[in-house]
């Protein structure tokens, strides 16, 4: 039986079947219920299924298998780097040596794991090119307000009180401008040119003595490199405005480009993309910040620190922005990190950005022929494309994404960035294999014939999932999580 088919839970149920043994009660229930306050006490029993162990076995068995996940199939959401999970770092983080490390020991117990710790920061620094790295932040848009909060600090510390502005191009992710908002600033947008690329002449309207930065995702979201930012730094420096770096996706510059030396002032990365922490499902993230010296006396508090071969929290910091996170950031997702980083040297993270890139140049091309391409020239790690055609004949993009699901795939992220109309964003990453590539874009290229000849494929897709199309405003709003009576 597959999993589509598997009754419910409570239409299995028998009467008088049991999925446990217990001792009998030797408690008179109403000493029982004297104990409980009077609005927890039941008039009727619950309505529970009554079931064996090995049915309730199966059925949540049957459940876990309903998710999709990157260990169950191809995953090429944009923007979010789902690329493989390591086991060799879910054995690391499981050493108890590490695992079982409490927060609150004294810091001459647990050398080693501020060692490591020390050694992430230190590797961070090197891989972006920054002076100082923080680890607290638990995840990307959380790094992003730590890192604008230190740029908010530094100007006041200046008497620079005036500069209230942030500004953020449309093609940057969306988290940029809500974190720019919530740490106090306004954000003002600056447009895309004809190329995908931030409109200079733009940028030189905004940018004034009100600028306190420029938040810049790289490769933007149309997975394209900003070329000019040598340009932009100029132009935002000389203002007096600092540069901040969104590093959530750096699958594209590994080992190939460093945003310290490309002029930045505050980067953040999401480990638990770029660095295969696992992610989706909200679990514990890390976006470590990495800032320029100027910046370092605002860095989170306490900041971990090496003297000779001894490690410890140096709190004594008063021109921090203080602590963004309880104990010292997300440490098991930074322990997986730490042992991808040393399991691949700098060589291979090179290698991770040459293939991340050749990956999703690949897709594009052999997808162009089928759809539009709205930027055609080669991309980085992620590229977008456009079901403009598809939608003369009747079939929108959520149309081919939610069929994608009946190929037993994830659907990239569609009808974002929202410059590019009915658009959907790719990212296959490093860890895909050209046989996987190809299958998926050949069911691309299907779905993109079923447009022409059998639109009502794709419009009434998905066929073959547990439940097809759901208004999925209202399944998020007012969730039903009750089993209800057919
Ligand atoms: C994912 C992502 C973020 C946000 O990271 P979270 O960990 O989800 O908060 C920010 N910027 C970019 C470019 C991203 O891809």
């Amino acid at each position: 039986m597959n999993s589509q088919d598997q009754p419910l839970i409570f239409e299995l149920s028998k009467e008088g079947r049991v999925g446990h043994s217990l001792p009998d009660l030797d408690i008179p229930c109403e000493s029982l219920e004297a104990l409980l306050p009077e609005e927890f006490i039941r008039e009727q029993a619950a309505e529970l299924p009554e079931v064996s162990e090995l049915q309730i076995m199966r059925h949540y068995t049957a459940l876990s298998t309903r998710n999709h996940g990157v260990d169950s199939g191809f995953y090429p959401l944009g923007s979010c780097t789902m690329k493989y999970n390591p086991k060799i770092n879910e054995n690391v983080a499981r050493y108890e040596g590490l695992a079982y490390v409490h927060p609150y020991q004294a810091e001459d117990q647990v050398q080693g794991s501020l060692e490591l710790l020390y050694d992430l920061q230190t590797s961070l620094a090197e891989i972006t090119g920054m002076d100082e790295v923080t680890l607290q932040p638990a995840a990307g848009a959380h790094g992003e307000w730590t890192g604008l909060m230190m740029i908010r600090a530094f100007h006041e510390a200046n008497g620079d009180t005036e500069r209230t502005k942030v500004i953020v191009p449309d093609s940057a992710h969306g988290t940029n401008p809500a974190s720019a908002t919530v740490a106090g600033f306004e954000s003002i947008t600056v447009r895309t040119n004809g190329e995908g690329l931030v409109d200079l002449d733009h940028l030189r309207e905004v940018v004034g003595p009100d600028t306190a930065a420029l938040m810049l995702t790289n490769p933007n979201t149309l997975g394209l490199f900003e070329t000019y930012i040598e340009e932009m730094a100029a132009i935002i420096h000389d203002a007096g405005g600092k540069l901040y770096y969104d590093g959530a996706n750096s699958n594209a510059i590994l080992g190939i480009a460093r945003p310290g030396d490309m002029g930045f002032d505050v980067v953040h990365l999401n480990l638990h993309k770029t660095f295969t922490g696992p992610h989706g499902g909200g679990g514990p993230g890390s976006g470590p910040v990495g800032v320029k010296k100027e910046l370092i006396p605002f860095l989170p508090k306490p900041v971990l620190v090496k003297e000779q071969n001894t490690y410890r929290f140096e709190y004594d910091r008063p021109k921090s922005i203080g602590r963004v996170k309880p104990y010292y950031g997300n440490y098991g997702i930074n322990v997986r990190a730490y042992t991808y980083i040393r399991t691949m040297g700098p060589e291979g993270l090179r290698k991770v950005s040459e293939y991340a890139v050749l990956n999703a140049n690949y897709m594009m091309r052999r997808l162009e022929p089928h759809f539009d391409l709205p930027y055609t020239q080669h991309c980085k790690h992620e590229f977008v494309i456009s079901g403009r055609r598809q939608k003369k004949l009747g079939v929108r993009t959520l149309d081919m994404a939610k069929r994608l699901l009946d190929f037993g795939y994830h659907p990239p992220t569609i009808y974002f960035p929202l410059n590019v109309e009915e658009c959907m964003m790719f990212e296959p990453t490093e860890t895909e294999s050209k046989e996987t590539l190809d299958e998926f874009v050949d069911a691309m290229i299907q779905i993109a014939r079923e447009a022409e000849e059998s639109p009502e494929v794709v419009q009434e897709a998905p066929h073959h999932t547990v439940i097809s199309r759901l208004d999925e405003t209202t399944a998020a709003r007012k969730p039903i999580l009750r089993y209800q009576k057919a």
